[in-house]
């Protein structure tokens, strides 16, 4: 527990593994970029998640006949459907995907075994939710839902009957109902199908609910395992809120409660958990002193709409020019800002439609682009021509799949991609724009601020492990894993050094070479915190990562004293 902010996530919060393998599943069909996706029905209950989804063109279909395009791939959610409907689904002649969590078909077969032995199933659930019609499917027609132990009471006695869960219902509302149809029937199976990680999250939930001033549990106002959360949460502390995201908290809520403890759905995506946690801390951090919390809170904004970043590409054109012989000029200096902005802001509003910093609208980055050209004219027409050219394709980069091109989902694309533009604005631009390309130096100059770049790129990704970033597999760490991303970044920095090396080795300016092998430090620095931290990616990450062009800068700007 965060004893100094006195707030606490819960560690079951964040989306269940059924949930997240159909969530894979799906941007993985849709990175592919071979046919449109359709869902048989919302994915899953969340808005932010629903709005990236339908950003991606990741159409929700009720049934196989309203796809428009017969040639596309329905998936089947991880709540899973009804055996007829899956036979009508399997003859619709489309590709279908199974993405049905493997806890809810274990559901399915449990009641299906009880059925053709004869059993009646009574279902304790929420009638009308979509894995509870699935179940009730399984029945053979002798099925009935209620959703406790009072509805329970009402029910005719039976001769057999087995009694199930939906997957995602208060155990104890289960236990007490399995009770009630017992005392009123001849034989009865209590087939407890609660899913674990359901289990998990309300056991500390109680755990902790209690023993806290307020909880906030993160969520969709319509999906009901955050809705019951929230409710059984109501049963134990004195004050709940139930909010989709940060922006429906106030100061005066979270600043009073000695205690709060924060919890979430298994719909809710971790990275909507970060931002209210963020939120929250920081805002209890400085309680008394309104005006640095205010500061904190513009600095988290400049993070997430991308001005930091821009920033931080501005202070490596400055390394670059330097490692390039040059002189500080405020043309490449200002393109590198514009560029990184312009397509920073552009594919967060279009890609991470979802995330906060996806809110803000492209509009921005495009206005940037478009004075990136203006700039890019002013030093000449070929420098304006080839930076029309990255433009026009960092621009066009959200919407990728309508080219249908293998290359651009093959794994890691992305962060290759975010490399080679910052390489292409940041080191080859200031060069190229001055006629000077053709130099051993201006080589090295490039190779460093891509493989800086692509080291940042990747490192940002690992910090997302488990974060659902919904990147798909153009992420280096979504497409290897976490081993081989680790291998990854501690290779990129020992290529870092050895660039610095080779220019330290041709005595091309040694000072500040020299300078930029002690920001290696900072960088290794970056990379042990991040190993350590896989869990966690906020404004303070992304901060201390793109710090490190920063601390670059200064260290090139000191090396002149040398
Ligand atoms: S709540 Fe449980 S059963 Fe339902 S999708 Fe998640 S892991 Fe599977």
């Amino acid at each position: 527990m965060d004893k100094e902010q006195g707030v606490i996530v819960a560690k079951s919060a964040g989306f269940c593994p059924g949930v997240k393998g159909a969530i894979d599943k799906v941007l993985e069909l849709e990175a592919s970029g071979k046919k449109p996706v359709y869902t048989l029905g919302p994915l899953i209950h969340n808005r932010q998640v629903t709005d990236m989804l339908e950003a991606k063109q990741i159409t929700s279909v009720e049934r196989p006949d309203q796809a428009t395009d017969k040639n596309g791939v329905l998936v089947i959610r991880a709540h899973g459907i009804t055996p007829a409907f899956r036979q009508e689904v399997m003859q619709s002649g489309m590709e279908v995907v199974d993405a049905t969590c493997p806890l809810v078909k274990h559901a399915h077969d449990v009641i299906s075994q009880y059925a053709q032995q004869g059993y009646h199933t009574v279902i304790v659930g929420d009638s009308g939710h979509a894995e509870v019609i699935g179940l009730l499917g399984c029945t053979q027609g002798k099925g009935v839902v209620v959703s406790g132990p009072q509805e329970a009471e009402k029910l005719p006695s039976f001769d057999k009957v087995n009694v199930v869960a939906q997957t995602t219902q208060k155990e104890s509302v289960f236990l007490e109902t399995a009770e009630v149809i017992k005392r009123k029937s001849a034989v009865c199976q209590i087939s407890n199908t609660i899913c674990h990680p359901t289990k998990l999250r309300q056991s500390e939930t109680i755990q902790m609910a209690k023993n806290a001033d307020l909880v906030i549990v993160v969520g969709g106002k319509h999906s009901a395992n955050t809705a019951r959360l929230a409710l059984l949460c109501r049963e134990l502390a004195p004050a709940v809120l139930h909010i989709e995201t940060e922006s429906e908290l106030t100061p005066q809520q979270v600043l009073a409660p000695k205690r709060i403890f924060i919890t979430a759905g298994a719909s809710t995506p971790n990275w909507v958990i970060d931002q209210v946690a963020d939120w929250v801390r920081q805002t209890r951090k400085h309680r008394g002193f309104a005006f640095i919390g205010m500061l904190q809170r513009l600095w988290a904004k400049g993070v997430s709409y991308s001005f930091y970043t821009a920033f931080a590409a501005m202070a490596l054109t400055y390394v670059c020019l330097k490692l390039e012989g040059l002189h500080s000029q405020w043309k490449p200096l200002a393109f590198s800002w514009l560029f990184v902005f312009s397509l920073t802001t552009v594919n967060r509003a279009f890609e991470d439609k979802a995330r906060p910093a996806g809110r803000l609208s492209a509009l921005p980055g495009f206005i940037a682009a478009g004075l990136g050209l203006l700039v890019a004219w002013l030093m000449g027409p070929e420098v304006f021509g080839l930076s029309a050219a990255f433009i026009a394709a960092g621009l066009f980069y959200p919407f990728r799949h309508l080219l249908k091109l293998k290359i651009l989902a093959l794994p890691g694309t992305k962060d290759f991609f975010t490399a080679l533009g910052w390489g292409f604005s940041c080191a080859f631009l200031p060069a190229f724009a001055n006629g000077m390309v053709l130099r051993k130096a201006v080589y090295l100059a490039i190779f460093y601020a891509v493989l800086l770049v692509f080291m940042r790129s990747v490192t940002l990704g690992f910090t997302s492990a488990n974060k659902d970033l919904m990147i798909g597999k153009e992420s280096f760490y979504k497409a290897f894993g976490i081993g081989k991303t680790k291998l990854a970044v501690a290779v990129l920095l020992i290529m870092l050094t050895a660039v610095l090396v080779t220019l330290l080795m041709i005595t091309w300016k040694p000072a500040l070479v020299a300078m930029l092998l002690l920001g290696n430090l900072y960088t290794l620095f970056i990379v042990i915190y991040y190993y350590s931290h896989p869990a966690s990616r906020g404004v303070k990450e992304e901060t201390l990562i793109d710090g490190q062009f920063f601390v670059l800068w200064l260290l090139a700007w000191f090396s002149r004293f040398i």
